[in-house]
């Protein structure tokens, strides 16, 4: 069970307790953040434990078959609690999960009071008012932001996807492609500056796309441009963004300013031609290299991540050796690795030539062991390098850690130091190395 930090956030009172547990990823904890928000706005207040609250929310990820099973497994957690068994507490099962299963969840979950799919977030105020039976504070509440426990925060910039690409339920999911306007992506940043945060990652299903959907379009490069000049001490970085989305324009923005991190993570998913087609994207090696040749071309030291998907169907051991002979000579510095899973109600679920469940797992690993190989490598080649680390807290040993702008949120381990403040960002000479982990001293003066 994944409690966010932004649950942190509490107002004293005797209003009712809600409880948010968060699953899946980035984009999930930044809707949490928000619903956090409206539910203190009526009044509420929001504690950390869902055994001491009056109603929990549990957000859900769907996004596959594994995704699902861990939520069910969650919601069943806290239906066992006993002020669940007791009939005392609520449950309100909010996200990807009612977004992607609808009604047939509600026949097969009767414990829950409420079902709030992604599209229905911003009524989560007056669905937890109506469930528990609670009449909304009609005076702002003067609330702590949910964004002061961290100094580093996700601001999403667009929503959706009609990219259909065929492996992924998250068309279904979360509804066509759509931008947010600029003033609220910026007030969304200025918000959690006023917080304190220092770094904002900007999140999207893809977020090479902002703009393009406006009457007059617009660019990422441009967002990232006018973000970077007007929040000159707050680092950015831009995840999710597929190969289309990579113009010279970014790179140009990426390389320039100094408070964007050198960074992209660029999901490619196969290197064969063939498969790539089957999953309804574009793209062969060729091309990846070329990609991959152009952004280190144009943005010197950029650190790539991309995501790869094993054993997808009709992938023949010839695709297979491809993606490796591919990764072999990309080298990116991290990825994310993952077995093909069928999705129920996505096209490539239906395919011919489905792979067997241990070759795909076996693939998957031969993929992965060669990214870790690639990835260690490229890390313990910082072994005498300076770089500015962002001081993120303390392990619950006490071990202080923080971030530097080659590694991203959550997928590529951290930097362990001896001193500094949480929240403030220290030049740093790494000194050792573990994998993907890193450890430095500070440098004064
Ligand atoms: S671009 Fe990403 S979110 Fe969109 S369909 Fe493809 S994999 Fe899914």
């Amino acid at each position: 069970m994944t409690n966010i930090d932004v649950t942190a956030a509490h107002c004293e009172g005797a209003a009712p307790s809600v409880c948010f547990v968060t699953l899946g990823c980035a984009k999930n904890e930044v809707d949490t953040a928000e619903m956090t928000k409206r539910v203190i706005s009526v009044g509420m207040r929001v504690v950390d434990d869902p055994s001491a609250a009056d109603a929990v929310v549990v957000n859900t990820c769907s996004f596959i078959q594994a995704a699902t099973e861990e939520s069910i497994e969650c919601i069943f957690e806290i239906c066992g609690l006993e002020n669940f068994e007791n009939g005392r507490s609520k449950l309100v099962v909010a996200g990807c999960m009612p977004a992607r299963y609808g009604s047939d969840l509600e026949g097969e979950l009767a414990e829950a009071s409420a079902f709030v799919p992604c599209s229905k977030e911003d009524d989560i105020a007056r669905v937890l008012c109506e469930v528990l039976g609670f009449d909304a504070a009609l005076e702002a509440q003067n609330c702590p932001s949910p964004y002061a426990a961290s100094p580093a925060s996700y601001v999403k910039i667009s929503d959706g996807c009609d990219r259909f690409c065929s492996f992924c339920a998250i068309p279904y999911i979360r509804g066509a492609y759509h931008s947010f306007p600029y003033e609220a992506v910026r007030e969304a940043v200025a918000e959690r500056v006023r917080a304190g945060v220092r770094e904002v990652t900007l999140i999207a299903q893809d977020t090479g796309r902002w703009g393009e959907d406006f009457d007059e379009p617009d660019t990422t490069a441009h967002l990232l441009d006018r973000l970077a000049a007007e929040f000159p001490d707050t680092w950015f970085r831009l995840m999710y963004i597929e190969p289309q989305g990579v113009t010279d324009e970014l790179l140009d923005v990426i390389a320039s300013r100094s408070n964007v991190c050198s960074y992209l993570d660029v999901p490619l998913q196969h290197a064969s031609q063939k498969i790539l087609r089957s999953m309804n994207r574009r793209g062969n090696s060729q091309r990846h290299l070329e990609l991959v040749k152009r952004m280190r071309e144009r943005v010197p030291g950029i650190t790539l991540r991309t995501t790869l998907i094993a054993g997808f169907p009709g992938e023949t051991d010839q695709d297979f050796e491809e993606l490796i002979g591919f990764l072999e000579e990309a080298e990116f510095d991290y990825a994310g690795v993952f077995p093909y899973s069928a999705e129920e109600g996505t096209r490539a679920a239906t395919l011919p030539d489905q792979i067997d469940e241990d070759v795909k797992i076996a693939r998957a690993q031969e993929v992965r062991d060669l990214s870790d190989a690639i990835g260690e490598a490229h890390v313990s080649q910082r072994i005498g390098h300076e770089m500015d680390v962002l001081v993120l807290g303390r392990e619950e040993d006490g071990q202080l850690y923080g971030r530097a702008m080659c590694q991203a949120p959550e997928v590529d381990g951290v930097v362990y130091l001896e001193e500094g403040e949480i929240g403030e960002i220290v030049r740093v000479k790494i000194t050792d190395t573990l994998v993907y982990e890193m450890e430095g001293e500070v440098i004064h003066g």
